[in-house]
C-alpha cells in the first residue's frame, strides 16, 4: 500500500453539489419522465415469490423486510439532537462539556468506541461541503452547521458468504441488515460525542455522499463498480458517518492500486446483468444517466439501468461487489 502525504482521491472540474433528489430513489418519487417512475423495487414481489424459485420464496423475503428494521423505523437513530426519550426509568446526568486537551488521544477513544459498536474501518476527515447533499430527499435545503467540520467515517462489512448469492434475497437480507448495524452504529457513537458535549450528526446514506467521505478519510479507492474499494474487505462493505464539531485528527487518503487494477478488469461489469457498468478502460467525464454527478472523473454507473434490473430482480443486487477480485475470500 502506498500512502501519499498529498494524494488528491479524485479529479473534478466544475462539479457542484448534488441534490438527493436527483439520485435513482428520488427520482422514482419525483421524475415523472423516467420510465420508472414511482415504481418501486417490490413493485412485482407477489409474482416473483408465485415463481417459488431457490432464494425469492415468501419466507426469502421475510427475511429481506425483517433485515431493514432497524434502518428503517429506528428514526432517532438519524437524530441531529441528543436523545431525550429513553425507556429506561434512570434520570440521565448531564455533565460539563469534556476539554480536549489531546486531539491523537480523543481521536483514538472515537475509532475504538466505533469499531466496539460495530465498525468494521474507521476513518476521520475534514468535511468537504461539496459532499453535501444540496437537498434532501423531501426537498429541504441541507445546512450542516459550520462547526461540524470533522466526518467519523466508517464502513460495516458484509458477510461474503451471503453476498454471493447474489441477486437473490438471501443476499439482499444481508444488505439490509447491514444498514440496519449502521443505524445502530452511527446512533450510538454520535451518543459518545453528544455526551461529551460535542454536536453530532449521525447518517446512513442521506445527507451527504458516502463514497467521497470514505475516500477523503482513507478507508478505500473508487472503482470501476462506482463502490468504495477498501484493502481488507473490498467492496464488501456498507458506509455510514457521522459529522461533529468535536476536534478530531484527520487521516490521509490512500492509493493501493484500484484504479490502475480497474483498467485492466472489468470483472463488475460482465456480472451486470443490467450491462449498466462500463467496459472502457479508461475513467472520464461521461455520464450516463440523470442520476450521475457531473464534473467527476471515474466511470459513471447507469443507474438508470442497474435500478430497472433491481424492479424485475424484486431487490437490490450485489454481483458487482461479488464479483469483484478485491472481494474478500470465503
Ligand atoms: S448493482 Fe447489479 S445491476 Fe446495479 S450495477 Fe451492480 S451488478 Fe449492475
Ligand atoms: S471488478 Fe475489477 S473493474 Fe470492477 S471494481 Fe472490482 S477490480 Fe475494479
Amino acid at each position: 500500500m502506498n500512502i501519499k502525504d498529498e494524494l488528491v482521491p479524485y479529479i473534478i472540474n466544475n462539479l457542484k453539489r448534488f441534490d438527493q433528489r436527483q439520485n435513482i430513489f428520488g427520482r422514482m418519487i419525483y421524475d415523472e419522465k423516467a420510465d420508472f417512475y414511482q415504481k418501486g423495487i417490490y413493485k412485482n414481489i407477489k409474482k416473483i415469490i408465485k415463481r417459488n424459485e431457490k432464494g425469492y420464496s415468501h419466507l426469502d423475503f421475510a427475511k429481506v423486510m425483517s433485515s431493514w428494521t432497524v434502518y428503517d423505523y429506528f428514526h432517532e437513530a438519524f437524530s441531529w439532537d441528543k436523545l431525550d426519550d429513553a425507556n429506561s426509568v434512570m434520570t440521565k446526568p448531564k455533565l460539563k462539556k469534556f476539554l480536549v486537551k489531546d486531539k491523537i488521544s480523543i481521536t483514538k477513544e472515537i475509532k475504538n468506541i466505533s469499531n466496539i459498536f460495530g465498525a468494521t474501518q474507521v476513518g476521520i476527515t475534514k468535511v468537504n461541503p461539496l459532499w453535501v447533499y444540496s437537498y434532501d430527499l423531501d426537498g429541504n435545503k441541507i445546512n450542516i452547521p459550520k462547526e461540524c467540520k470533522y466526518a467519523v467515517v466508517m464502513t460495516i462489512k458484509m458477510n461474503p458468504s451471503l453476498i454471493k448469492e447474489s441477486p437473490n434475497f438471501i443476499a439482499c437480507a444481508e444488505t439490509g441488515f447491514v444498514y440496519s448495524k449502521m443505524a445502530f452504529c452511527i446512533s450510538c457513537v454520535a451518543e459518545f460525542i453528544r455526551n461529551l458535549g460535542y454536536k453530532a450528526i449521525p447518517m446512513g446514506n442521506d445527507t451527504a455522499l458516502s463514497i467521497p467521505l470514505a475516500i477523503d478519510a482513507g478507508l478505500g479507492e473508487l472503482g470501476r463498480n462506482g463502490l468504495l474499494i477498501t484493502r481488507k474487505n473490498g467492496p464488501c462493505v456498507r458506509i455510514c458517518k457521522v459529522f461533529t464539531d468535536l476536534p478530531l485528527e484527520v487521516d490521509k487518503s490512500i492509493e493501493f492500486g484500484v484504479k490502475s487494477f480497474c483498467e485492466n478488469c472489468g470483472k463488475c461489469a460482465e456480472s451486470c446483468e443490467a450491462e449498466a457498468i462500463q467496459f472502457e478502460k479508461n475513467p472520464s467525464f461521461k455520464v450516463l444517466s440523470k442520476s450521475n454527478s457531473k464534473g467527476i472523473l471515474r466511470w459513471a454507473v447507469d443507474h438508470d439501468k442497474c435500478y430497472k434490473f433491481w424492479i424485475k430482480n424484486g431487490g437490490d443486487c450485489s454481483n458487482c461487489i461479488a464479483a469483484c477480485p478485491y472481494f474478500p475470500t470465503l
